[in-house]
């Protein structure tokens, strides 16, 4: 179980409120495992074996200090997960977890109709199992391109009803989850979001899968806790993906915290998913992080794919080609059968001519 310690207190009543933990533990059997500073205020607790998990955790409820215990055993939608069987999800032919990873593809932002449906058979082809592309951006810049909108939600659908590849799209704000959600197969909270706890309530409660990426510079603690609030509004279905981090050396633009994935799958039974792209924001580097994320164990894959990456309207400088993407994923499917995993494939070809 996993509990969180309140936000409030100072650093010595922290530790005296570790001691009392501790002291339970000892008790009881159990084991405290620090997170560490990085898990912030959340506190893993591997319990005796044969221990009944709710009754333990309402002993710990009682303890001063304590804001909350999540367990595996009792809602169903809490994110804590430590011994309880992995979640495998399925979104039409993408299935993570469960001895399968999947690979989401297509471009930073949507662009054009024919050429996204282009992409998308090419895509599909190589082995993806869902479409990407952003009609809402974030942007840095407010005079960079903001995305097409709408118009880019309905290009999205419209290529996912010919192609059978489910649309994955980032939902910017809490007044437009209702329409993102009629559109997308799965809705995507960008890393600036992670945060935005009025959109993940409102995401949360749409009814659609959430792909919830890692904030810029959220601890592992922070990013659960954020996963936490979609499960709190009802969702059931939570990939997190991992997305680099920010870091000291511009050379690569983001630290991809590839370590990320070991160790939320220690604490959560949700499938985690590894973006390679941002997480690198360099195309040459790309296809050796996709085949290190299958290795480290990630149970999806996000990758942007442009079909002429230099004229990529945004992100252009991490966007790779149809052909390098078929042939990451190729290596990124022999790592997984290394590693007795699989990589889920679209049924064969029904490209009309
Ligand atoms: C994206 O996936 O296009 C995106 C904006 O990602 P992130 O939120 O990780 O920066
Ligand atoms: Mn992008």
């Amino acid at each position: 179980m996993i509990v969180l310690l309140q936000s409030t207190l100072a650093e010595s009543e922290q530790r005296a409120l570790a001691g009392r933990l501790e002291a339970w533990a000892s008790d009881h059997g159990a084991r405290l495992v620090g997170f560490g500073p990085g898990w912030g205020k959340c506190v893993e607790v591997d319990l005796a074996a044969g221990a009944e998990e709710e009754a333990c955790a309402s002993q710990v409820r009682q303890i001063d200090g304590i804001e909350a215990v999540l367990t595996a055993s009792r809602p169903t939608h809490h994110v804590a997960g430590a011994g309880r069987e992995p979640q495998r999800i399925e979104v039409g032919p993408a299935r993570f977890g469960g001895g399968f990873a999947s690979a989401i593809a297509g471009p930073c932002s949507v662009e054009e109709h024919d050429s996204l449906l282009a992409l998308a058979w090419q895509l599909r082809r190589a082995g993806a199992t869902a479409l990407r592309g952003g009609a809402f951006k974030p942007r840095t810049s407010p005079y960079s391109f903001q995305g097409l909108g709408r118009p880019g939600l309905e290009i999205l659908r419209s290529v996912s009803d010919q192609t059978g590849l489910p649309v994955v799209t980032e939902v910017l704000d809490p007044r437009a989850v209702e329409l993102v959600a009629e559109f997308a197969d799965v809705l995507q909270i960008g890393s600036r979001n992670m945060m935005n706890y009025a959109l993940l309530s409102e995401a949360g409660g749409a009814g659609r899968p959430v792909l919830l990426k890692r904030g810029m510079s959220a601890t592992l603690g922070e990013f659960l806790l954020a996963a936490e609030y979609l499960a709190h509004a009802g969702c059931s279905r939570i990939l997190l993906c991992e997305r680099g981090l920010r870091h000291f050396d511009p050379t690569v633009r983001n630290l991809l915290d590839l370590a990320a994935v070991p160790a939320l799958k220690r604490v959560t039974h949700l499938p985690v998913v590894v973006d390679p792209s941002h997480g690198t924001g360099s195309a040459a580097l790309v296809p050796a992080m996709l085949a290190a994320a299958a290795a480290a164990g990630a149970d999806g894959f996000l990758v942007e794919v442009h079909p002429d990456p230099r004229h990529s309207v945004s992100d252009a400088s991490q966007a790779l080609s149809p052909e390098v993407f078929a042939t990451a994923l190729e290596r990124a499917s022999k790592v997984l059968e290394a590693c007795d995993r699989r990589l889920a494939r679209p049924a064969a070809e029904t490209q009309p001519v």
